[in-house]
């Protein structure tokens, strides 16, 4: 297997850092992940626009243009030779240097490897369970940093208790999952919480609110509440790994009979049609 670097594709077994890392030792870097459906990515140009934003943000460089990024990425699956369902992960730090908080000026570190990664094809037609917890994070989610302590902390009790995902929430108001958009259903309208600067953009959001009036629902990106949530007549989580993951119980109570919601299950086909999956879930 081959790894992508800032100097080009290197055999992943050759792939070492000092201890004296940014990421490792400050968080200080971004990261992206990246779908792949038989061979082919999945929203690429999405993902690596939102890369530079996050870049961008903490005033990171990334040792690639756009276009040189997304033909070396290429490169990467053709090397490996990958032709099934897997996964991307890529991530760039401000480099190895002695410990010290404020910027070194040493090159920023980058690394992109490929997994395989089957898709949840039964939970996507059985639904899963989530709990609420507290929003702990700080004020810029739209970055997607290293510094995922509350996100795994949040997850881990999800798992503890049975459940795929821990919905966060910040005084009663709904913002994402640990690892995902929410999306509630209530008559008609389809509700997210609006791109704003405390939540990530994800992209499989952007793509099921461009799809939404395909199942007849028009889009609120409008914030809700927890009670509005427990009240929803449909829940489904996005993201790149989970796709459009029904919901079907929040903290113990029953979300539309236990079961995904029929306009759910409308956005889960376009979804497939749109990225070209053939197999259904
Ligand atoms: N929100 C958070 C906190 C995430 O970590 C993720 C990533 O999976 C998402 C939302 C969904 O983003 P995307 O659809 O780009 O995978």
């Amino acid at each position: 297997d081959h790894v992508l670097t800032q100097d080009g594709l290197i055999a992943k077994e050759s792939l070492l850092y000092p201890f004296e890392e940014r990421g490792l030792q400050f968080g200080d870097g971004v990261y992206e992940v990246i779908r792949i459906y038989q061979g082919k990515y999945d929203l690429l140009e999405e993902h690596i626009d939102r890369l530079f934003r996050s870049a961008e943000a903490i005033r990171l460089e990334v040792p690639f243009m756009k276009d040189e990024l997304i033909t070396s990425l290429q490169k990467l699956t053709d090397r490996n030779d990958v032709q099934t369902d897997a996964k991307l992960y890529l991530q760039v730090t401000r480099g190895s240097a002695p410990r010290e908080h404020s910027f070194p000026d040493v090159p920023s570190n980058f690394y992109a490897y490929i997994e395989q990664s089957d898709r949840p094809v039964s939970l996507l037609q059985h639904g899963v369970r989530a709990i609420l917890a507290d929003d702990i994070r700080w004020d810029l989610c739209y970055i997607k940093s290293l510094n995922l302590l509350p996100n795994i902390l949040a997850k881990q009790t999800a798992k503890e208790k049975g459940a795929f995902e821990a919905i966060l929430h910040k005084q009663g108001i709904v913002t994402e999952g640990s690892s995902s958009n929410v999306f509630m259903i209530k008559g008609q309208i389809l509700y997210t919480h609006p791109a704003a600067d405390n939540i990530l953009h994800g992209c499989v959001r952007k793509k099921v609110l461009a799809l939404a009036s395909r199942a007849g629902l028009q889009v609120a990106e409008t914030a809700f509440t927890i009670d509005q949530l427990l009240h929803a007549d449909e829940i489904f989580i996005t993201s790149t790994t989970s796709e459009i993951m029904p919901i079907i119980e929040v903290e113990g109570k029953t979300i539309s009979n236990g079961v995904p919601g029929d306009k759910t299950r409308v956005l889960q086909r376009a979804y497939e049609n749109e990225s070209g999956i053939h197999a259904t879930a």
